[in-house]
């Protein structure tokens, strides 16, 4: 039993360090790409070779900017914390025994009704059949456009994919961050590729003998024309689904309403709401990995709804900003979440974690 506990062990820990060998890939191609491009091309080849002194000074400081913002965006997308659903979702102890006892579906969803009304959670998104959706493996009720994901074995908010290239799950908290990560990502490709031409050029057509500083040059360019390709790709079609507020997950599964209702444009609040909704308020800092989001990832607003001015508060250790529109509600939210002990004993609040619920 002990060596079987080991071993599942070990095996966890090994799949955990597996996990990280695409972003030690991103990050060794990125180190390497610095050097090439700043050494090899900025440096040696215009500074030295061909003394384009002004012109290696300029692509040097155009590829640094743009260089930070493409690693300050990746770094966060990777290490900001991972939205779980607020301790107010997940069935206490009494509630997970009560779930446990029903003898069918219609009995639980009796009791997570009652749950929901109770803890006054504002859950619009449902099940096939009407039900509220909840999660067995988390215990929780799933808040609006959260998803379980299994690679992380929570419930995640707004869940967009989980990506093994940034090693955790696009969601709520990192969204802005991914969308940052691919258009610099882009972009740099591209400035990489066009400022590396002429020299790419040279490389095949006069260069009787290829050095390695050429050659390093060559599959620069190489490596820089094949990402671009894929960023490109994932980059429009993140910024399609900004404009129609819609996750990866919704584009393939549209949210569900009371009575069976399917509605693909539930979130959509038209082209430049929905940006704002991921990039913030204020225009000089659409372009910076800074959090500027707006809401807390439980609750958003619908197609038609008159938006109020912001209210920041704090949670999960992150400034939020709530819409006053469901001020009343969230008000509400807030306070059971202060006040862990609303729904049983404080000793129950660790058996809440949601990893030990099965
Ligand atoms: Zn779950
Ligand atoms: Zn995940």
């Amino acid at each position: 039993m002990g060596s079987c506990d080991c071993m599942r062990e070990f095996c966890c820990c090994l799949v955990r360090v597996v996990r990280w060998i695409p972003v030690v890939f991103v990050s060794s191609v990125i180190v390497w790409a610095s050097y090439a491009y700043l050494f090899e091309l900025c440096f040696f080849h215009l500074y030295v070779e061909k003394d384009a002194k002004v012109r290696a000074g300029l692509y040097g400081i155009v590829f640094i900017i743009l260089m930070l913002l493409f690693v300050a965006s990746y770094a966060r997308t990777i290490f900001m914390p991972v939205g779980f659903p607020p301790r107010k979702f997940y069935f206490t102890r009494e509630w997970q025994d009560e779930i446990k006892a029903s003898r069918d579906e219609s009995t639980t969803q009796m009791i997570i009704n009652r749950f929901v009304h109770l803890q006054g959670i504002p859950v619009r998104n449902r099940n096939y059949d009407g039900g509220y959706r909840y999660c067995v493996k988390c215990s929780c009720v799933k808040p609006d456009r959260a998803h379980h994901c299994s690679v992380c074995g929570q419930c995640v908010l707004k869940f967009d994919h989980h990506c093994p290239w940034v090693n955790t799950c696009v969601n709520f908290y990192n969204y802005k961050f991914f969308i940052l990560f691919l258009g610099y990502g882009f972009t740099l490709c591209i400035f990489g590729m066009a400022t590396n031409l002429e020299t790419v050029i040279n490389f095949f057509e006069y260069t009787p003998h290829k050095t390695i500083s050429s050659i390093q040059l060559g599959i620069l360019f190489l490596l820089s024309a094949v990402f671009s390709i894929s960023l490109a790709a994932l980059f429009f079609y993140h910024l399609y689904l900004t404009a129609r507020n819609r996750t990866t997950f919704e584009s393939f599964r549209s949210p569900m309403l009371e009575n069976g209702r399917e509605d693909k444009h539930f979130f959509n609040l038209g082209v430049r709401r929905n940006y704002r909704e991921i990039f913030g308020e204020s225009p000089w800092q659409w372009f910076l990995p800074t959090w500027t989001s707006l809401g807390e990832g439980c609750i958003y607003p619908e197609r038609g709804q008159r938006e109020a001015c912001p209210v920041s508060w704090e949670g999960n250790g992150i400034t939020f900003h709530e819409r006053s529109a469901f001020g009343e509600r969230y008000s509400l939210l807030r306070t059971v979440d202060e006040d862990d002990d609303l729904l049983g004993d404080d000793s129950d609040v660790e058996v809440f974690s949601a990893t030990e619920l099965v």
